[in-house]
């Protein structure tokens, strides 16, 4: 009925004890959400960067297998998107697994540096750097390269590449790809980039090395994954003749994660497969040496790797009336004690749609449609924007809200791009954020105080 313990759900470490309590597993070590939940006070976000890990070797490995089993003669790069989430737990997990990074700022690619600066770095690490370049960003940049640091800035626009053609080092170019994509963004252009026609007329450019293009989040069917690389690699053949130096192809992201959990979406070794053979096939037959290959997977890698626990803090029934005030059916709304709004903007933002399980009394035999509410005081503060109930157990003895023993909600997969989306509307707390990895569960960001709250806003 939840739909745990299912790789193709993306919930395989999940599960429901003999008392009806979430489980989730890593290898030997066993954690109750229920129980967490109880010990840390909600709202709480867990993170676990086991799941990180094991998303992130299992891309390697994939690629790693079949550029042996299609002889390709190319390396794989896996670029972590620091935008995706820039929380520590996330990061340092990938460079220590053998991710490489790539920024969409300055205050970034400052990360980075601290990074660097600590030893947390090793030398085989890459950085690519997107986004359009304040002089504060380049300066960063060429302090970096200077320092040793293996660094790529990805040219969007023609300012930067007069600016970076000078570069003592590599650089990238994003291509427009100008290809309709079933993705988040649903749009066939947008404003990054350079067109294929512009870049055509560059002519030489000493230090190019990679091209790369992101054509879309959460791209719904592996074909189009495809059809982009097909177009980008054609490009790629042309400036290959100009620039031979050129070897790298950067795919960008959008590998899309199983939010509501209703079907199945492609697994990521037909993508895999797909990718290696559709780039060979087109360098064979252009007779040029097999490009390096780069992904950027953000929400791929680690939007799996949260989930965000609240408590049903009150319900209620709300009789909507049509037009003609006559009863047109009733709605139990379930107020958490966390907010859709500030925690999970995508819920508003973008209408995102997250599964949702009880973390206790997952066993009942009886359950109600319930509408999620977040409790801030703003009428679009619930779950969702456009409708959408979820089921949660039907326990008699706790019809009086639940006051002793509460009844727990867990969202899934909010390990992707909610964080730095986050604010204070109405000025409510960011949750605490705890740790579970090896066994040992550590408190990475207490629950925020109303004196750190008051204190952002000049009080
Ligand atoms: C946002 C972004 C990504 C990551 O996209 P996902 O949908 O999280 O995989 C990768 N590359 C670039 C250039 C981006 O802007």
């Amino acid at each position: 009925m939840w739909k745990l313990g299912r790789e193709e759900f993306g919930t395989k470490h999940f599960s429901v004890s003999a008392k009806g309590e979430l489980i989730v597993r890593e290898g030997n070590y066993q954690y109750n959400i229920y129980e967490l939940a109880k010990r840390f006070d909600t709202p709480i976000e867990i993170v676990f960067p086991f799941i990180i890990e094991e998303r992130l070797n299992d891309t390697l490995d994939y690629f790693k297998y079949y550029i042996r089993h299609y002889k390709y003669k190319g390396k794989f790069f896996f670029f972590y998107p620091m935008k995706a989430n820039q929380n520590k737990e996330f990061v340092l997990p990938i460079l220590s697994e053998g991710g490489h990074l790539e920024t969409s700022s300055p205050n970034e690619l400052w990360l980075v540096k601290r990074m660097w600066e600590q030893g947390r770095f090793s030398n085989t690490i890459r950085v690519l750097c997107n986004g359009p370049k304040t002089n504060e960003y380049l300066f960063l940049i060429e302090e970096l390269k200077a320092k040793g640091l293996d660094i790529t800035p990805v040219i969007e626009n023609w300012r930067e590449l007069e600016y970076l053609r000078n570069y003592r080092g590599d650089v990238g170019i994003r291509i427009e790809p100008n290809v309709k994509v079933d993705s988040h963004w649903d749009k066939q252009t947008d404003q990054f980039g350079l067109s294929i026609e512009d870049i055509k007329t560059i002519g030489r450019l000493r230090n190019l090395k990679m091209i790369s293009y992101h054509a879309g989040s959460q791209i719904g069917k592996v074909e189009d994954l495809i059809t982009p690389i097909r177009k980008v690699m054609s490009l790629y053949v042309k400036l290959k003749k100009t620039n031979p130096q050129l070897n790298l192809l950067n795919i960008g992201g959008g590998f899309s994660v199983n939010y509501e959990k209703n079907r199945k979406l492609y697994s990521l070794e037909s993508a895999t497969k797909k990718i290696i053979k559709t780039v060979k096939i087109i360098a064979d037959k252009a007779g040029i040496a097999h490009p390096d290959l780069a992904v950027e997977w953000g929400r791929y890698l680690v939007a799996p790797a949260q989930i965000n626990v609240y408590r049903i803090i009150a319900e209620k029934e709300i009789v909507r009336q049509n037009g003609n005030d006559n009863k047109s059916g009733a709605r139990i709304w379930s107020f958490i004690d966390g907010s859709f709004q500030t925690q999970l903007l995508d819920t508003w933002a973008i209408h995102q749609k997250w599964h949702v399980t009880p973390a206790n009394n997952m066993l009942a035999n009886k359950f109600k449609k319930v509408w999620l509410s977040g409790c801030s005081c703003d009428s679009d503060d619930k779950y969702t924007n456009g409708g959408s109930y979820i089921l949660i157990p039907k326990i008699e003895s706790a019809e009086k809200e639940g006051i002793n023993d509460p009844q727990y909600v867990v969202i899934y997969d909010t390990g992707a791009y909610q964080d730095a989306l986050a604010n204070h509307h109405c000025l409510i707390s960011s949750p605490a954020k705890i740790i579970v990895q090896n066994g040992v569960i550590t408190i990475a960001r207490e629950r925020e105080t109303a004196e750190e709250v008051g204190q952002l806003y000049g009080w």
